[in-house]
């Protein structure tokens, strides 16, 4: 079977040249559409952070004062540290997915 190529049409976004099926569908090309969508995530994060006080397991340091999203350099281990936004301090947990390794005992 023949590959039809596919049809593009610029996204009103990012002013490229992308897939016209998904311009169409969603208003915006797929990646600003996904970059949309974790703006959105985290907007909603930020307020849910901030009304909580706290946030957990989070992919970034959101201060839980103002939601500030804080820099994570030099942030690898659990501390108190400072908001870069609102300069107040609070707790930092830093938390580390378990990977496993393994391998073979040599018999002697
Ligand atoms: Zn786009
Ligand atoms: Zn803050």
């Amino acid at each position: 079977m023949k590959k039809e190529k596919e049809e593009l049409v610029e996204c009103p976004q990012c002013k490229e040249q992308k897939e016209k099926y998904w311009v169409e569908k969603h208003g915006v090309c797929y990646w600003c559409h996904d970059k949309n969508a974790e703006e959105k995530w985290l907007e909603h994060t930020k307020k849910e952070t901030v009304e909580k006080g706290s946030s957990f397991n989070e992919d970034c340091i959101i201060c839980p004062y103002c939601g500030y999203v804080c820099s994570e350099d030099d942030l690898h281990e659990s501390t108190d540290t400072y908001c870069d936004g609102c300069e107040k301090e609070f707790h930092l947990e830093v938390e580390y997915t378990p990977h496993y390794s393994t391998s073979k005992l040599e018999k002697k």
